[in-house]
């Protein structure tokens, strides 16, 4: 049995627990094999142990019924399940509902469920904060505190999959998941790539890996590495389609230009033929909206296997931008529709709620809830 240390919020490492116990969550299979051997357990008990985990989303050993009682209590004295606990929970008037999630050292993250009629979209967080600062984000105006570990990312999952009431994999309310919250993925690789793994195991949660979603803001060789490393699905937050704007909106521009964005999206593209990239195009006022922008975007994706969703603006107190209008938006879109490039508009999603990324846990940080809750 191990020893159990008695630890302290200031020695305690991101991510690891102050009962000194280990998470299973978040624990890759061939760890968890090798974790209950070294409790001299048989290895094939990972499997079952896996399964209560991630299928039947149990919580507590007590009810994994084809594990005997010994082993159950060897498993509760030397390890725990744990998840972040809920904060703040809101429900928007079209059904987006946002949650608050904290973890054991008290930091907390945003998640977003963006239910529509063929599918349950699940927006989870990466980091707490972030180190960059796209113009137009609101996360981006706080620090980055630190990365979240793979058990925090896939807790984000297992708590709104509760929360939402899905029990079984056949009757899924989560269908998608993207990495589109707070946080640059890229820049906490190992984690989120080991969560995806998770997220995706044909013995656990199952999701397709086409419907698991890596949103960057181009980081450039994380791009190539996930291409060769994951079969996740890919995402780009464009904004801008020449240097000088998107130096300005998306400032890791400076360091990853468009040219090296989009020959990394040119090899996403090559290895796997039959997806296409998702574009995020936030529509800013006079900003990147007018006919001229929309020639740029023309010319720099014709040829390439992409979807582009333009967002309308979630303006937040102090932001430096305007919503689009939706004449503006619409006569964009039907500038790339009519040179043949997907461009669905994306609703507005969760006005009423706080919707911008990051904009809940500011609020909570100060201290002021001033909640619009609707249920
Ligand atoms: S858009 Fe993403 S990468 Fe940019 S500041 Fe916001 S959270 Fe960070």
């Amino acid at each position: 049995m191990q020893a159990l240390v008695t630890k302290t919020a200031e020695t305690t490492a991101p991510g690891e627990l102050l009962s000194g116990k280990t998470n299973l969550i978040g624990m890759p299979f061939e760890r968890l094999e090798g974790f209950l051997q070294s409790l001299g357990l048989p290895k094939f008990r990972a499997k079952q142990v896996w399964h209560w985990l991630y299928v039947r989303g149990l919580r507590e050993f007590d009810g994994m019924d084809n594990i005997g009682k010994p082993m159950r209590e060897l498993l509760k004295d030397n390890a725990c399940i744990e998840r972040p606990t809920v904060t703040d929970d809101q429900l928007s008037a079209d059904g987006t509902r946002k949650w608050l999630f904290q973890y054991s050292d008290g930091r907390e993250v945003e998640t977003v469920f963006i239910p529509e009629a063929e599918r349950g979209t699940l927006c989870i967080s990466s980091q707490v904060g972030c180190t960059l600062a796209c113009t137009f984000c609101h996360t981006g105006t706080q620090r980055l505190v630190r990365n979240l570990n793979a058990a925090e990312i896939v807790g984000q999952y297992l708590m709104a999959r509760d929360i939402l009431g899905e029990v079984s994999r056949d009757e899924r309310k989560i269908t998608n998941i993207v990495f589109m919250g707070m946080g640059e993925p890229l820049f906490n690789y190992d984690a989120v790539t080991q969560a995806g793994a998770i997220l995706t195991d044909q013995n656990g949660i199952d999701l397709s890996r086409r419907k698991v979603t890596v949103s960057t803001s181009g980081v450039v060789p994380d791009m190539r590495r996930l291409t060769d490393e994951t079969g996740l699905a890919l995402a780009v937050s464009l904004h801008a389609c020449n240097d000088t704007l998107r130096n300005e909106i998306v400032p890791i521009n400076r360091k990853y230009p468009l040219r090296e964005l989009i020959d990394a999206m040119r090899y996403y593209s090559e290895k796997n033929p039959s997806r296409r990239i998702l574009v995020e195009y936030v529509m800013l006022q006079e900003v990147n909206d007018t006919p001229e922008h929309a020639a740029e975007m023309i010319a720099l994706l014709k040829d390439m296997p992409v979807k582009i969703n333009l967002i309308p603006f979630n303006p937040w107190p102090g932001s430096p931008y305007e919503r689009s209008s939706n004449n503006r938006i619409h006569r964009f879109a039907k500038l790339l529709q009519d040179a043949g490039l997907s461009t669905p508009i994306r609703k507005t999603r969760g006005d009423d709620i706080l919707a911008a990324c990051g904009q809940l846990k500011s609020l909570s940080e100060r201290g002021a809830r001033e909640k619009v809750k609707l249920h």
